[in-house]
């Protein structure tokens, strides 16, 4: 096969800053509100939950935010990560395109959820904070935040969706190696924890309710513990984008320049993370790569939920903030098994999407699953079943190259791998995967739950 299989860089590329899209955004920022005032927050209020290192980047005009020696030197463990050109997929389906992917699953505990995880860890470390408190769905941004509370000697309580601590045990095992505790959410912990289970002792939990738990940990404390959140923030996005920035000097290195540029997107970090540094260029520089942000068909927010304000998590305990949304009181359907199930999406990417800079798809998940098989077969990595979906719109792309017979350039974020995820792959496998589309009516039915927010000036 001809053609360079990977481009790597070295230490001293790792970046030194990361990139702030609140600096380029084209349309002004919305107010974040109280959940329960319904007026703007102020940063008293989220000092409850966040030391104020990171409240302050959360509002930050400024476009480069210097990434701390103490972070980087962490980051150095498995960063910069490695690009890939997927030139034996791209002979597996017969394109004229060239395919490339940034892979985050070389991270030790296999995805790119430890850029932020290092990072929030030192902020509060920093801040005196003695404990952090998260909520974790299968286990990945569990297990990243407590590799990294582990590296900066805090403690941490993980809030974990009952189902997930149950049947996905193994994830679990690696937060208590780090010396995290974990719960399984609906808890006894918690106020909330409590009600749900007094209503319903079998409750198989939800990210929402997790977040609400550990929300409510936090806040409760007096001030001893912290919330760390893995996704959806500001910040959160921001630290993702070391992704992006080492990519945009590797498809240098290789010569060429992405016509498209795809992520998956829960909560959109990873997403953002990879394609924000490549929006920058378009804001800035001219570029017009088409920036592609694909979820699931049965968890639509962006494509089939409304964008308007909404509370972060199910108690509606957690900031009010302006977002597409496919209402907090979603419940994923018990079918999907491709995680990426979070309610909302980042209220960046949100106002990206509404204003036409970002592009949102929908894909179902045998067709996902499908892709994460074809994939692995030709590149040899298993990918985690969210990453499939970013892959699934790739060879869609590409095979629309062979159409056409154009030769596009096609770069995706690989954001992690899936060797924890096989039980899902089996499913597939056994034809026990089912193909779901999420209703609009639970959408409309949904909407009467919404904060009613005050009109803004
Ligand atoms: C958590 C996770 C996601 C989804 O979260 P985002 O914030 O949308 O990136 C995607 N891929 C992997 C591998 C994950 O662990």
């Amino acid at each position: 096969m001809n053609g360079q299989h990977k481009f790597l860089l070295d230490e001293s590329q790792l970046p030194k800053a990361w990139y702030n899209i609140n600096a380029d955004m084209p349309v002004p920022p919305q107010p974040v509100l109280h959940p329960g005032t319904m007026q703007p927050v102020t940063p008293d209020f989220l000092s409850v939950l966040f030391p104020m290192s990171l409240i302050m980047q959360e509002m930050s005009p400024e476009r480069w935010i210097e990434i701390p020696e103490p972070v980087r030197d962490i980051y150095k463990l498995w960063r910069p990560t490695p690009m890939y050109r997927a030139l034996r997929l791209e002979k597996a389906l017969d394109t004229p395109a060239h395919i490339y992917y940034k892979y985050e699953g070389v991270s030790p505990v296999g995805s790119h959820k430890p850029n932020t995880a290092v990072a929030q860890a030192y902020y509060n470390k920093e801040a005196g904070t003695k404990a952090l408190t998260t909520e974790t769905g299968a286990g990945q941004w569990g297990s990243a935040l407590a590799m990294a509370c582990n590296f900066f000697d805090m403690a941490l309580e993980v809030y974990m969706v009952k189902v997930s601590y149950f049947q996905k045990p193994y994830r679990r095992i690696i937060m208590e190696n780090f010396g995290a505790r974990v719960f399984a959410s609906p808890s006894s912990n918690t106020h909330y924890g409590s009600e749900i289970l007094a209503e319903d002792p079998d409750s198989p939990g939800s990210l929402g309710i997790a977040i609400s738990e550990a929300v409510e940990a936090a806040a409760s404390s007096g001030g001893a513990k912290k919330y760390s959140l893995g996704s959806v923030l500001g910040h959160v996005l921001m630290h993702q984008t070391v992704v992006g920035i080492e990519s945009l000097q590797q498809m240098e290195m290789a010569g060429e320049y992405p016509d498209m540029v795809i992520g998956c997107a829960g909560g959109g970090s990873n997403f953002a993370g990879f394609a924000y540094p490549f929006l920058h260029q378009n804001f800035t520089a001219g570029k017009k790569t088409k920036i592609i942000a694909v979820e699931p068909a049965s968890c639509p927010s962006m494509t089939k939920g409304q964008y308007t304000f909404d509370y972060g998590d199910t108690a509606a305990m957690a900031p009010i903030v302006k977002m597409y949304t496919l209402g907090h009181t979603f419940v994923p359907p018990g079918i999907h098994a491709g995680g990426l199930r979070y309610h909302g999406m980042a209220p960046s990417v949100s106002a990206l999407v509404n204003h036409g800079d970002i592009e949102a798809r929908a894909v179902g998940q045998l067709a996902t699953f499908d892709a994460a098989v074809r994939f692995s077969k030709a590149e040899g990595i298993i990918p985690a079943p969210e990453s499939a979906h970013a892959i699934r719109v790739a060879i869609d792309e590409a095979l629309a190259c062979k159409q056409s017979g154009e030769r596009k350039v096609i770069a995706f974020n690989l954001s992690g791998h899936g060797h924890f995820d096989m039980t899902a792959y089996e499913a597939y496998h056994q034809g026990k995967l089912q193909d779901y589309d999420y209703p609009a009516e639970l959408v409309m039915e949904a909407m009467s739950h919404l904060p009613k927010v005050p009109a803004m000036g």
